[in-house]
């Protein structure tokens, strides 16, 4: 429409695949495996399931918009102050609430490609300008990111490890980076997959918070802890920063659910230690079997692994979609694609998939 706002016209909107039902009935398969998102591919905590048919009767009411069970469980987890912790309805939602509170018409915004892909049209939204810098090696290149700072920039995003190479930067080369960006740019430490890694290497992303007042780290239930259906993470940063997302904040932007079920999944340090081993079990599962597939693939700290096919990555997705194997592809490779690791059973059916697409080539 021709009512729309400056810029509106140009974002492209977010458009995920049908919904599995549908997938399904399309393709008159009895069952779909989805390995597309990075989902936690066993579930929720069975305690969570537990505290959410109870949450479901006071859903009368609205959420506490203050978050404060949740953020007091996070401070105490932690051992911060509740004041650092800003709540939002997924990750996804404070990478906006940061495009909103800190980017100013002109202001640039710096961040690696591929990488998350909302960085780069919530900066547009605001008539900010994205930087966007080339990975090297499939990891972010932090020396050609210090390259691009300059005095028109206002934000720089380090997503750690990366989505979709599963990378990460690690804690000298990130200091040496942190070092270099002036007091004035906010440095975002995007950790979506932070309980994943399993690598001395890599740094946590609190200790900058603790030491320096311009970095907020973004963290999720999305993932480790398996709530993304309910969209629930936080922000951790100094109260000042926190404060500025607060005031761009909606007032009930997590809703009750989410905020009951993550108290509660946070509790259950059994299910992400269940879910951790198995992501590794899985992980080294899915590089054998891509190994002998002859398929070479980018060793991940994460819970999805980019591998390269050796075929036009479209072809690929669509011919495993007819199989009843969703993964995922569009990161701008010609011919590499992302799967999440998933359950056994799950992670067999797509190397099954794949080798049959290899085999009818
Ligand atoms: N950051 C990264 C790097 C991600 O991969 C994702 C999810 N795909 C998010 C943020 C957003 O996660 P959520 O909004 O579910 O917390």
């Amino acid at each position: 429409s021709e009512l729309a706002r400056g810029n509106i016209l140009d974002l492209a909107v977010y458009r995920p695949g049908k919904p599995i039902e549908e997938v399904q009935r399309e393709l008159g398969l009895t069952e779909v495996v989805k390995l597309a998102s990075n989902e936690n591919a066993v579930g929720a905590s069975p305690e969570v399931i537990e505290v959410l048919k109870n949450a479901a009767y006071g859903v009368h009411y609205y959420p506490d918009g203050s978050g404060y069970r949740l953020r007091h469980a996070l401070a105490k987890f932690y051992g911060i102050d509740p004041g650092q912790i800003h709540l939002g309805n997924g990750s996804n939602e404070i990478v906006q609430q940061i495009s909103l509170a800190f980017l100013d018409p002109g202001d640039e915004a710096v961040m690696p490609v591929p990488s998350f892909p909302r960085y780069q049209p919530l900066a547009r939204m605001m008539n900010a300008v994205p930087v966007e810098v080339p990975l090297a090696d499939d990891t972010l290149d932090l020396e050609a990111m210090a390259a691009r700072l300059n005095p028109r920039t206002k934000l720089v995003y380090i997503c750690n490890p990366n989505n979709p190479t599963g990378t990460i930067v690690g804690r000298e080369e990130l200091d040496r980076f942190i070092g270099l960006v002036p007091r004035r740019c906010l440095v975002v430490l995007d950790e979506a997959y932070f309980e994943y890694v399993d690598n001395a290497r890599y740094p946590d992303g609190l200790k900058y918070v603790a030491d320096l007042p311009n970095v907020v780290v973004l963290r999720t239930f999305s993932k480790m802890y398996g709530l993304a259906g309910l969209r629930i993470g936080y922000a951790v940063a100094r109260p000042e920063i926190v404060d500025c997302l607060e005031r761009v904040r909606e007032p009930f932007n997590v809703n009750s659910l989410a905020q009951e079920a993550a108290v509660a999944a946070l509790a259950d340090r059994r299910h992400v230690e269940a879910i951790r081993n198995l992501n590794r079990e899985e992980k080294d599962y899915l590089y054998r079997e891509l190994t002998r597939l002859g398929l070479p693939y980018v060793p991940t700290e994460a819970n999805f692994i980019l591998f390269d096919a050796g075929r036009d990555e479209k072809l690929v997705f669509q011919s495993l979609l007819r199989r009843g194997v969703i993964i995922r592809g569009g990161f701008g490779y010609p011919t590499r694609l992302r799967v999440t690791i998933g359950t056994r059973d799950q992670n067999r059916k797509f190397i099954k998939a794949l080798e049959a697409f290899l085999k009818e080539e």
